[in-house]
């Protein structure tokens, strides 16, 4: 029995009937929620790996067969169905190689730069990230979370371990459908949801006259939250809290969730107890300024089950060096720029581009932006905007002059009907260097 088994089987034991899964079809307590996992474990049991992992595109199977296998004390790898079987084999090869102690959660990153990283979580530190997520956001019996991130993701079954720990339920949805979380949201009196900036918008399009009626978090993370975002979902009702977390954590690092006026993009409060963030410059010591961020503590992982696959990204002393810029405040708040990899360096100066892309989307007419470049003699990176948008190019161009310095004006503007996002919502920047390239090259 794993950390996932003993909170169901302490739930279970003192809240019989207490809610614990509700899937599209059933709702489980956690006494039958128990006896489902028993019965599907006998059938896990005959095989004698120490990993269980599960491709399927079926979250209400990855759910269950979570706990299953939690119950048998094996770990579990959830993989993404889109994974080519090529992709799933190399991740399983290194699954079922030599595994650390404790480890009880194998969670692939989402490969947004090239082949995803296996990461080890063990039961140390799922619980360190579960009770530093309870003390943030308070969670309790009868709570409901809304899981429509995929399990496969750190973002969404981190949402299993929260609720078992607390006796709280989770609401499996099949796949992110606007209208299904908008009925759910009210018919369940859901308390919890989490979602990437991108889900949110699109239930703000898809909005009812009222709030969610019961909603008391609404985590938001995964990617960057422009201002205008938050203040629609502020405005609407919405009890949104700013998050930033990351496979390699266990989910939460920072969670802001008094928004108040003047609250700038990026920022994401302060590190959840039990973490030490700091920020780095490039000779790796702590730097005042903008560095890489650097996160340690408990819920840390173990460390990549392929190391190769990310030279130089691992663990030193404790410490995570995350690809992703940002800085801290005097008080200890954190601000997330984006990540190291994606920043351009145009005429010299260093662009991120998360920066532009937050003015762009504050301009009337632009519902979504990406900024993007191609290679330039003169420049370096020529900044091309690529830009879901009413306004036309004349209006863009003029926002940007009043809003942007010099060094930071997209020189060219690409149209598109959606933005390429991979099925987390996270932006496909690959994809948008690739278009710019073949339209302007
Ligand atoms: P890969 O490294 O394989 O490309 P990934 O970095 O997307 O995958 P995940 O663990 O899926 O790995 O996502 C964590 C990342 O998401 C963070 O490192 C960061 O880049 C981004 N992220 C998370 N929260 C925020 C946030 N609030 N603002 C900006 N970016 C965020």
């Amino acid at each position: 029995m794993n950390l996932l088994a003993s909170w169901v089987n302490r739930v279970a034991a003192t809240r019989t009937d207490t809610a614990a899964l509700i899937l599209p079809n059933e709702t489980l307590s956690y006494s039958q929620l128990l006896d489902r996992a028993h019965a599907l474990a006998q059938q896990l049991e005959c095989t004698r790996k120490t990993v269980l992992a599960f491709q399927t595109a079926s979250m209400t199977e990855v759910a269950l067969s979570a706990h299953a296998a939690s119950q048998l004390g094996r770990a579990i790898f959830p993989l993404n169905p889109a994974f080519s079987p090529q992709r799933r084999d190399a991740l399983l090869q290194v699954a079922s190689g030599p595994v650390a102690d404790g480890v009880e959660l194998f969670i692939a990153t989402s490969g947004t730069q090239g082949e995803p990283k296996a990461v080890m979580l063990g039961g140390a530190n799922l619980q360190a990230g579960v009770v530093a997520s309870r003390i943030r956001l308070p969670l309790q019996a009868g709570d409901v979370w809304l899981a429509c991130l995929p399990l496969y993701h750190i973002g969404g079954m981190a949402i299993l371990y929260r609720c078992a720990e607390a006796g709280a339920a989770v609401m499996v949805h099949e796949g992110f459908d606007p209208q299904r979380v908008w009925d759910d949201l009210e018919k369940y009196c859901v308390t919890h949801i989490s979602l990437v900036p991108a889900m949110l918008a699109r239930l703000l399009d898809e909005g009812r006259d009222s709030p969610p009626p019961a909603l008391k978090v609404a985590l938001i993370g995964g990617g960057p939250l422009s201002a205008a975002l938050a203040l629609r979902a502020r405005d609407a009702g919405w009890p949104v809290c700013a998050s930033y977390g990351m496979s390699e954590t266990g989910s939460q690092v920072a969670t802001l969730c008094d928004m108040l006026q003047g609250w700038v993009p990026g920022q994401v409060g302060s590190p959840l107890p039990g973490f030490e963030v700091d920020v780095v410059g490039e000779d790796g010591q702590p730097t005042s300024g903008i560095g890489r961020i650097r996160i340690r503590g408990a819920a840390v992982m173990v460390g990549y089950a392929n190391p190769q696959r990310k030279m130089g990204l691992g663990l030193d002393q404790g410490w995570f060096t995350s690809g992703d810029l940002g800085s801290l405040d005097a008080q200890g708040n954190l601000t997330v720029l984006g990540r190291h990899d994606d920043m351009l360096v145009s005429g010299g100066t260093n662009i991120h581009p998360q920066q532009v892309e937050e003015v762009l989307k504050r301009c009337q007419g632009v519902a979504d932006a990406a900024l993007t470049s191609v290679v330039d003699e003169v420049w370096g990176d020529l900044l091309v905007a690529v830009v879901v948008a009413e306004v036309d190019n004349e209006a863009l161009g003029r926002w940007c002059r009043d809003e942007l310095t010099g060094a930071m004006r997209p020189r060219c503007f690409i149209r598109l009907s959606a933005l390429p996002r991979n099925a987390l919502g996270k932006l496909d920047r690959q994809a948008l260097r690739d278009l710019a390239r073949r339209k302007l090259e």
